[in-house]
């Protein structure tokens, strides 16, 4: 009798922030005189091994963050380039299904400052959620 897999998707994307196990930004457990990142084993133990040229990423750039639909393995090139991606603050398109687009913001940062969460836009742009706000958020690349 073989096991049965249950899938299920959360609808709101909030992060599971963790409080303690703190230690530099980041969450750190110790398993076998080794520290490691509680994300990490967070991840490993839902979707399987990570490899050493990889690391598992935050979606929602929330550090403390344990919600596993919110972490991704990316190759630490890819990583690098994204985390540099965002600092240099592209654009975001706010797209309504029915009337189009309400608005290009310059940057993640200015959507934030004005009462949108940047997790959540975040997540929509990654496709993990669809609707923010019932609309569409897709980064802007020229
Ligand atoms: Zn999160
Ligand atoms: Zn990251």
């Amino acid at each position: 009798m073989g096991q049965k897999t249950f899938k299920f998707r959360q609808v709101k994307a909030e992060c599971w922030e963790c409080t303690s196990h703190i230690q530099d930004k980041h969450l750190k457990v110790r398993v076998n005189k080794r520290n490691y990142n509680l994300h990490h084993i967070i991840y490993e133990h839902n979707y399987g091994a990570v490899k050493d040229t990889e690391v598992v990423h935050h979606l929602c750039e929330n550090p403390r963050c344990l919600n596993p639909i919110h972490l991704v393995k990316m190759s630490r090139i890819d990583h690098m380039r994204h985390h540099s991606i965002i600092r240099a603050s592209i654009k975001v398109a706010q797209i309504h299904p029915e009337y189009g687009v309400l608005k290009v913001w310059d940057s993640l940062t200015e959507a934030s400052q004005n009462g949108y969460t940047r997790s959540n836009i975040t997540l929509c742009c990654a496709s993990k959620v669809e609707l923010y706000m019932d609309c569409w958020w897709m980064k802007v690349r020229y």
